[in-house]
């Protein structure tokens, strides 16, 4: 049965900071091109989990009014903490001098980017943009010429065993003269166009972390608000991993924390949760969080291989725009305004292209444009901070950065390489150390179910599994034997479990409702034998404030 379709001039994935800065741009610089975003969140900003100090460069230029437009950038940073913890007890200061002048923070601000998403998402509605939330775009849609058409969201209504319930609901496609794709870090449909069109060729791969945050509401008297605190060092690296955490005091006497786990580490045992869990139990993170009461919890994977990694971003038809290309500046640990500016760009090329009244073919010249605008110029900058962590660890890393950054200007004639991706790193568990993680206390760590409850995660039950195993075989088969199954430890939600029988057999149980959509099972399955797609729109996290 074919499905039905609307057009517009340009389709939106994804109403992150990119694709809407994307769809604002496009209808301020000319209001007669249609403009439709698509959003698998129940709401705009319901999938959105970020930190958020934000830089606002690319917003200064979007909506220099913005503050008499009331977007939601309330906390301006303050202080600026960055300790290096050597044990579970010990932590120094490091003296600002010596911090690579990336992680300055003067004139940026500490945000929900969710807030920010949805107050964007209403200043697009505005200027005549139609933003569509709970639709997710589950497939490309290609012209016979191969050309990217549009997209189609995914069928409602379908039981788990494919057959269609009462409620069933065919999908629709969107066509476009020409589509963006803004998904976020490990885009669904942005994977499939990398490998369709070979946007990868002649790139490093793609290297990512997992975040895993919380909000805590803290006494007041802890309370320090503008405070930005960082840390690198443990408990990551005594189990040989790298990553750092981040601790800022936002309003309302609101704190958020997290720990960013360099999805490259090696020992299949370690659990970026747990790793999380047990940091709150550091003293220079205890003594704002204790007495405090969490009151939400959500991950998500970052991308942060930098320019070496990009993609090609223009293929024909369309655009790969935020960190569905890798536009996250790792060395600032931040990717907001880098995407938003991206988006900028785009909208800019594609107004151009319309006025030209061209439609469905390849816009080379984004890269020219992208390549002249500040968001690349700081990412070549910044490019060997990535790498140079990986291949020194943090604290080496951290001081090959101080030199390239603060005394080089990133001018230093050479561009380090990170060639192994992340889910062939991991040594087989007989030859790695084993962890043991500290029980939680219930005050200050936590388990997964309580956690995942706190993301307000929800998928209609009925409905066929979004996480696929190309070969159903491999979790039991090689992946437990070699590697002790890490998906039960790297998946921040519990989804996979190995259960025992009662008569002794194993089974792997995917438990896809308690889904949090971090993309890190994509990521960091060593066969590359699971592919996250999308559930039923709406479902997923529902995060107020994230
Ligand atoms: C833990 C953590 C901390 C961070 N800290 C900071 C920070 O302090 N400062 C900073 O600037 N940046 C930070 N970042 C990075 C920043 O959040 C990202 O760079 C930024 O959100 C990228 O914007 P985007 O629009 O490209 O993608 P996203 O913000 O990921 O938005 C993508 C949107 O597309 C939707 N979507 C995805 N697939 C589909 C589909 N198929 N159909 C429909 N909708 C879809 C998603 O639901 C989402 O709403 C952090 C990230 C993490 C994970
Ligand atoms: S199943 Fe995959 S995408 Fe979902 S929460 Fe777990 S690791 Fe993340």
């Amino acid at each position: 049965m074919e499905r039905e379709f609307m057009e517009y001039d340009v389709v939106i994935v994804g109403a992150g900071p990119a694709g809407l800065a994307a769809a604002c741009r496009i209808r301020q610089l000319n209001e007669e091109v249609s403009v439709c975003v698509v959003e698998k969140g129940s709401e705009v900003g319901a999938h959105i989990l970020s930190g958020a100090v934000f830089e606002p460069t690319a917003l200064n230029e979007l909506f220099p009014n913005w503050k008499e437009l009331g977007a939601p950038l309330h906390t301006e940073v303050k202080g600026d903490d960055i300790y290096l913890l050597q044990s579970g007890e010990k932590g120094q200061k490091v003296p600002g001098f010596f911090v690579p002048k990336t992680m300055h923070n003067e004139g940026n601000y500490i945000i929900s980017l969710g807030n920010l998403c949805r107050w964007l998402a209403e200043q697009a509605e505005a200027l005549g943009v139609e933003i569509y939330p709970t639709f997710a775009a589950s497939e490309v849609v290609y012209h016979e010429d191969g050309s990217v058409k549009g997209i189609a969201t995914g069928d409602a209504g379908i039981a788990e065993d494919g057959s269609h319930k009462g409620s069933y609901t065919q999908g629709m496609e969107l066509h476009g003269k020409y589509t963006f794709f803004a998904e976020g870090c490990r885009g669904h449909l942005g994977k499939q166009l990398i490998s369709q069109f070979k946007l990868d060729e002649g790139k490093e791969p793609q290297h990512y972390g997992i975040g895993i945050k919380e909000i805590w509401k803290i006494p007041a008297e802890q309370h320090q608000q503008g405070l930005v605190v960082h840390t690198a060092g443990w408990p990551l690296a005594e189990n040989g991993a790298a990553g750092g955490s981040f601790l800022y005091h936002i309003e309302d006497n609101q704190v958020v924390c997290g720990l960013i786990t360099d999805l490259s580490y090696n020992n299949p045992h370690l659990s970026p949760f747990d790793e999380f869990q047990r940091y709150k139990h550091h003293p220079v993170i205890k003594q704002y969080l204790e007495g405090g009461e969490r009151t939400s919890y959500g991950a998500r994977a970052i991308t942060k291989g930098g320019i070496q990694s990009q993609p090609t971003m223009h293929f024909p038809g369309g655009l790969l725009i935020g960190d569905d290309a890798g536009t996250l500046n790792f060395a600032k640990i931040k990717g907001s305004h880098t995407a938003m500016k991206s988006g900028m760009v785009a909208a800019e090329t594609v107004v151009e292209a319309l006025k030209a009244e061209r439609t469905s073919d390849d816009m080379v010249e984004y890269e020219a444009a992208y390549k002249a605008s500040w968001a690349y110029k700081e990412l070549y900058a910044q490019r060997n901070f990535g790498p140079a962590q990986h291949k020194w660890g943090n604290f080496i890393g951290s001081a090959y950065a101080f030199i390239d950054i603060n005394i080089f200007n990133g001018n230093l004639p050479w561009t380090l390489s990170d060639p192994k991706p992340d889910h062939a790193q991991l040594t087989p568990a007989s030859e790695a150390k084993q962890i043991t993680y500290p029980k939680p206390d219930g005050k200050l760590s936590f388990d997964k179910l309580s956690s995942v409850f706190l993301s307000n995660t929800n998928h209609e039950e009925d409905q066929p599994i979004h996480l696929k195993l190309a070969d159903a075989s491999i979790p039991l088969g090689s992946n437990l034997a070699m590697f002790d199954e890490p998906a039960q430890r790297y998946c921040p939600a519990g989804v996979y479990e190995i259960v025992v029988e009662e008569s002794g057999d194993k089974r792997f149980q995917i438990n896809s409702q308690n889904c949090v959509h971090c993309k890190t099972c994509d990521i960091k399955d060593p066969a590359q034998n699971i592919t996250w797609v999308t559930p039923e729109g709406a479902g997923g996290p529902n995060y107020p404030n994230m």
